[in-house]
């Protein structure tokens, strides 16, 4: 599944914040007030005064912040094209600005490589070869979405938050700054997964390996974007088209 299905298949994408309300199709149905063109709306001269524009994108991006499929949005709206630009490159997509995706993607082209971390002793790998841990590593390789990752693991979401957590720690990660990428990569070569595993990507914004349940340690790990704090629990809007 590629970061687009990921998006347009979650289970919770009929209540995505940008969906239209089903009365005026025009508006968004988490805030009536809001027009669905705060999502898209273009930085060119001739719209909007920047005022409005800039309280528009803001609400617009505060709906993000609760929205249930923000992990996947957020995945699909980084991912660059091999032209070195962005497959979205204009509007808001799982909370961020085309200016914070594009600043985004050139830090991501321009960091440091990491430095090499020293391999994990025998008696650690052991200790992350659990059948649990194990499910989490699989499940992780094939879904960027938290709750997905659990829901494949068998595990309910905090509990696969500690493993994956754990699994930093026993690998010898750094839980605040490791990636999911770097963790699944680290994890394959010391063969907890297999060799021919297929990871589905990150997308161009890095997602967090360890995670925290109520986001803060994704916020660390992008500092600039909104809460990535979702409640699907919460009451839900109408569905409506893709942003
Ligand atoms: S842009 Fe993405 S994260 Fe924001 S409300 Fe729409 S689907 Fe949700």
């Amino acid at each position: 599944m590629n970061a687009r299905h990921a998006l347009t298949e979650h289970r919770h994408y009929a209540y995505r914040g940008c969906a239209p309300d089903p009365d005026q199709p025009t508006q968004s149905a988490a805030d009536p007030n809001l027009p669905l063109d705060a999502w898209t709306t273009s930085t060119v001269d001739g719209g909007l005064p920047q005022r409005e524009r800039v309280e528009q994108q803001k609400a617009a991006r505060a709906i993000c912040g609760r929205c249930p499929v923000l992990d996947a949005c957020r995945a699909y709206g980084n991912i660059a094209i091999p032209g070195g630009g962005l497959v979205e490159p204009v509007g808001i997509w799982g909370g961020q600005t085309a200016l914070n995706r594009h600043r985004a993607l050139i830090a991501l082209r321009t960091a440091q490589p990491a430095t090499a971390e020293p391999a994990p002793s025998p008696g650690r790998i052991a200790e992350a070869g659990t059948v649990a841990k194990l499910r989490v590593l699989r499940a992780l390789a094939r879904e960027t979405d938290t709750e997905l990752v659990a829901y494949r693991a068998g595990m309910d979401v905090r509990t696969a938050n500690w493993h994956r957590a754990n699994l930093c720690t026993l690998l010898g990660l750094d839980k605040e700054t490791t990636t999911r990428e770097q963790l699944l990569g680290v994890a394959k070569a010391n063969r907890l997964l297999p060799a021919n595993v297929r990871i589905v990507p990150d997308g161009r914004w890095p997602i967090a390996a360890g995670p925290t349940t109520d986001g803060a340690r994704q916020r660390r790990l992008a500092p600039d974007s909104p809460s990535p704090s979702r409640c699907p629990s919460c009451p839900t809007p109408a569905p409506r088209p893709p942003p």
